[in-house]
C-alpha cells in the first residue's frame, strides 16, 4: 500500500513521496514544507495522521448565501459581494480605530466593522470578493445601512470552488502564518490523497452493532460534507461522521483501561490480614469519630487489600473530607503485615506536611517514617532498601531509579489529577504488584469518573465531617482594601490565623516572588502587632518545613505565601484567606485554595481581590466562588466555562487524546463504547483475533506499550 502511486483528477500523480505513512511527518506531504510544518506543529499537527484527524471546529453553509437585500436583522448570514470601501474610523471620544469594509452585491450594500483590528486593511483592495459571516444589524445612524461587527470574512479568488465555495465547507482553528482557508485547501488535497492509508481497524460486529459507517468515509466526510447535508447536526458533533470519528476515540480509551485492569486482575497480590494491632489503636487515638463515609470507604479498601488480587481503587472526595486519616490507616494494615507502605505527594510542600502529620500520629506507635524529596539532603536510601523504614513519604523521587524498596507493599498516590497512569505503572514496578490507592480532591461525576479512570475501583467520600460550615466567600475590589486589612485584623484579634496568596505569574517564577516578596512587606508593617511568615517554592525545605510549623503552632498568624499551599495544608484556625489577584486563578485551582480554610469549627472567610478588568470567564469564576462551596458544582461549572477539554489533562496522563470526543457533550456514546470495549477484552483478552485494532491500540496509547503487550 506505501508505493501505491495515486491518481487524483486533474492533478499530477503523486510519485515522488513513495513510503507514506500515517505517521509521516507532514514536512514531506505535497502543499507542505518545512516553514509550514513549523506552523503546523504550533496547531498541534506534526503527521499525517495528525493532520486528517485535525476536524473543524465549525461549518459553514455556503450552498446558499443569502443576498444581502434579503438580510433580516438579528440573523447569522453569509454574504458575498465586492469590496467597494476600505477605511479606517477614529472614534471621537475613545480614540479607537474601527476598520470599516464596504460590501455589495447586485441587490444592495452593508458595512462591516472590526474594532481596535486597523491591521486588517493591508488584506484587502478594492473589488475583491470577499465573503463575510456573522450577525446582521441595523445601523440607527445611518438610515437603512446594514452591519456586521467583527465578522469572520474569507477572500476570495478566482478559482476557488469547489472548495471554498458552494457546499458545507469546513472552518479550522487557524494559526498566524496559515489562514483558515490555506488550512482548508491543505486538507481538502490531504484528505483527497491520503484518507485511504485508513484501514477500519473497528471490528465488524461492533460497528453494525451501533450502526457506525466505515472510517474513511468518516474522515472525510468530516472534513467535506458531501453526502452529510444537516449544517446542525454538523455544528453541534452529531453527525454520523462524528458519531463514528467519536466513538472510536473512546472505544480506544476505553480498550486500554479495560486491559489493564484485566491484567491487574490476572496478577497475583498481596492478600493483607486485618491483625488490628496498629490500626485500632491508631483509631482510638484520634480526637473525633470517622464519618459515616469515611467508615464506608476504609471497608471498601480493607476487601481490597484482603483480597490476592491488587487493589486498584480511587478515593474521591472534596477538600477536608478527611482523605488523609483513610490513607494512613491503610498503611497501617500494611505495616501490620510486615510491608512497606509509601505516599507521593504532587509538591514537596505537600509531602512535607504529611511526613510532619503522619510522623507525629504514628511515632508513638513506634514505626519508622521517612521523607524523600529532591531536597532532602540526606536521603534515606538504605533505610528503604533495608526494609527499616515502614513508611515513605515524598514526591516523585520516590520513582526515581536507584530507590529500591524491601518490600512495598502499599501504595498511595495524593491528589491524582497531577499525576497520571504513567507514573502509576513506574508505582507498580516498585514493588511486587503493590496494592494501589490513589487519592483525589478533584470532584468529578461519578460516571465520568468511572469511565475515564475506567481501570480503577471508585470509592467516593461524600460527607464532610460534623460542625464544617461553608466558607463565606466574596469578591472584593482594590479601592476595598481598607475594608479588607480590617476584615484581616478582626480575624487575627480573635486568635485566628489567616493565609494570603499570591497568583502563579506564568512569564516569571521571579515576578512571582517578588509580589509575594512585596505583599510580606507590606503586611508586617500593616500588622506589626503580629507575626507574619512567608514561604514560596524557592525556599529549600529545611525553611519551609521551619516555617509551617510555626504556622501550625500558632506563632505565626498571618502566613504570606505563593500558590505552593494549594494543596493538603492542614491548619484547623486559620478562618481566613485572601486570594490576591484572584481573577488570574483557574475555578479548581481557587476551590483547592479555599479548602485550606474551613477546617474547624469557626466561620470562615474567602476574600477574592480581584482586578479588573476581567475576562467574560473570569466574572463567571468569581461569581462560581461566591455562589457555592460545593466541589461537584464548582467542578460542574468549570466544565461548563472551559469546555471539557484540557480538564483531566489527558495529554500529561499518559491515556489517549481525545481530540473530538467531548466527555460532557458525548457522554452516552461514551457509555456505549465503555461497554463494548470491556466486553470485547472478556472475549478476547489478547485482541489476537484482532491484528489491526491490536495495532492500533498500541499506538494510541504509545507509552504504555509493556503494559498492552501480552
Ligand atoms: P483532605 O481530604 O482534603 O485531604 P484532610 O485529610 O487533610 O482532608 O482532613 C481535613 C481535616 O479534617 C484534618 O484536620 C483532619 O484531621 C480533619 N478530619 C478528618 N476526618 C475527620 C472527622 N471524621 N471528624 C473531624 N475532623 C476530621
Ligand atoms: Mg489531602
Amino acid at each position: 500500500m506505501n508505493n501505491r502511486t495515486e491518481k487524483v483528477p486533474g492533478k499530477k500523480p503523486v510519485t515522488s513521496t513513495p513510503h507514506i505513512s500515517t505517521d509521516t511527518p507532514v514536512q514531506f506531504l505535497k502543499g507542505v514544507g518545512p516553514a509550514r510544518a513549523r506552523l503546523l506543529e504550533k496547531l498541534g499537527v506534526k503527521t499525517l495522521e495528525d493532520l486528517l484527524y485535525f476536524f473543524p471546529w465549525r461549518y459553514e453553509d455556503r450552498k446558499n448565501l443569502t443576498e444581502i437585500n434579503n438580510l433580516s436583522h438579528g440573523s447569522q448570514a453569509t454574504v458575498m459581494g465586492e469590496v467597494t470601501s476600505i477605511r479606517i474610523v477614529v472614534t471621537p471620544r475613545r480614540r479607537m480605530k474601527i476598520f470599516q469594509l464596504g460590501l455589495s452585491d447586485r441587490t444592495g450594500s452593508l458595512t462591516a466593522k472590526w474594532f481596535n483590528q486597523a491591521y486588517l486593511k493591508k488584506y484587502f483592495k478594492k473589488e475583491q470578493k470577499v465573503l463575510l459571516s456573522g450577525v446582521v444589524r441595523g445601523n440607527p445612524y445611518s438610515g437603512s445601512g446594514l452591519e456586521m461587527e467583527n465578522p469572520d470574512f474569507e477572500i476570495l479568488d478566482s478559482d476557488d470552488t469547489p472548495v471554498h465555495m458552494s457546499r458545507i465547507i469546513p472552518v479550522y482553528n487557524a494559526t498566524e502564518g496559515i489562514s483558515p482557508k490555506q488550512l482548508r485547501t491543505l486538507l481538502f488535497n490531504t484528505v483527497q490523497i491520503h484518507a485511504a492509508r485508513f484501514r477500519d481497524y473497528l471490528p465488524e460486529e461492533i460497528l453494525q452493532r451501533n450502526g457506525l459507517r466505515p472510517l474513511q468515509w468518516a474522515i472525510r466526510e468530516a472534513h467535506f460534507p458531501d453526502e452529510i447535508q444537516n449544517i446542525h447536526d454538523l455544528n453541534a458533533g452529531a453527525s454520523e461522521a462524528h458519531r463514528r470519528l467519536i466513538f472510536d476515540e473512546f472505544f480506544m480509551l476505553e480498550l486500554g483501561l479495560a486491559l489493564m485492569k484485566k491484567q491487574d486482575v490476572a496478577q497475583k497480590g498481596i492478600s493483607f490480614q486485618q491483625k488490628g494491632t496498629l490500626v485500632n489503636s491508631f483509631l482510638d487515638s484520634l480526637p473525633f469519630q470517622l464519618t459515616g463515609a469515611q467508615k464506608r470507604v476504609l471497608q471498601e479498601i480493607r476487601e481490597d487489600m484482603e483480597k490476592d488480587i491488587p487493589m486498584n481503587r480511587m478515593v474521591h472526595g472534596d477538600v477536608g473530607c478527611g482523605k488523609t486519616v483513610v490513607a494512613l490507616t491503610a498503611m497501617l494494615t500494611a505495616a501490620e503485615n510486615n510491608y512497606q507502605s509509601c505516599l507521593m505527594a504532587p509538591t514537596e510542600l505537600l509531602a512535607e506536611q504529611h511526613y510532619i502529620n503522619i510522623h507525629k500520629l504514628v511515632e508513638a506507635l513506634g514505626l519508622h517514617v521517612v521523607l524523600l524529596t529532591a531536597s532532602v539532603r540526606e536521603r534515606p536510601i538504605e533505610d528503604i532498601a533495608s526494609g527499616k523504614s515502614q513508611i515513605i513519604i515524598g514526591t516523585h523521587a520516590i520513582i526515581q531509579e536507584e530507590v529500591k524498596f524491601k518490600n512495598l507493599g502499599l501504595a498511595i498516590i495524593d491528589e491524582q489529577h497531577r499525576f497520571g497512569v504513567m507514573q502509576r505503572a513506574d508505582m507498580k514496578r516498585k514493588g511486587l504488584n503493590p496494592d494501589i490507592l490513589i487519592m483525589t480532591a478533584t470532584p468529578i461525576p461519578r460516571t465520568l469518573a468511572l469511565t475515564l479512570y475506567g481501570d480503577l475501583d471508585v470509592s467516593i467520600i461524600d460527607e464532610l465531617p460534623a460542625g464544617r460550615r461553608p466558607v463565606r466567600t466574596k469578591v472584593y475590589f482594590p479601592a476595598q482594601k481598607d475594608r479588607v486589612i480590617e476584615l484581616i485584623g478582626g480575624e487575627l484579634s480573635k486568635g485566628r490565623q489567616a493565609y494570603i496568596v499570591y497568583p502563579l505569574i506564568e512569564e516569571s517564577e521571579k515576578l512571582d516572588l517578588k509580589s509575594a516578596l512585596d505583599g510580606y512587606e507590606a503586611f508586617k508593617k500593616i500588622f506589626s502587632d503580629k507575626k507574619v511568615g512567608l514561604v514560596h517554592g524557592r525556599m529549600n525545605h529545611r525553611e519551609r518545613e521551619e516555617v509551617m510549623a510555626l504556622f501550625k503552632s500558632g506563632d505565626i498568624d498571618l502566613l504570606v505565601s505563593t500558590t505552593v499551599i494549594e494543596v493538603g495544608i492542614d491548619v484547623p484556625n486559620a478562618s481566613l484567606m485572601l486570594i490576591v489577584h484572584a481573577e488570574r486563578f483557574g475555578l479548581a485551582q481557587l476551590h483547592q485554595l479555599r479548602g485550606r480554610i474551613g477546617r474547624g469549627t469557626h466561620d470562615s472567610y474567602c476574600l477574592l481581590m480581584g482586578y479588573p478588568p476581567f475576562s467574560e470567564e473570569g466574572k463567571k469564576r468569581l461569581k462560581a466562588m461566591e455562589l457555592t462551596c460545593d466541589g461537584f458544582r464548582i467542578a460542574e461549572e468549570d466544565l461548563a466555562i472551559r469546555g471539557p477539554g484540557d480538564f483531566f489533562g489527558t495529554r500529561q496522563s499518559g491515556i489517549p487524546e481525545l481530540k473530538i470526543a467531548n466527555i460532557v457533550r458525548d457522554v452516552r456514546v461514551l457509555e456505549v463504547a465503555r461497554r463494548d470495549a470491556f466486553s470485547l477484552i472478556e472475549k478476547d483478552p489478547s485482541l489476537k483475533n484482532y491484528p489491526l485494532l491490536r495495532n492500533r491500540l498500541t499506538e494510541k496509547w504509545m507509552g504504555m506499550l509493556e503494559l498492552i503487550k501480552s
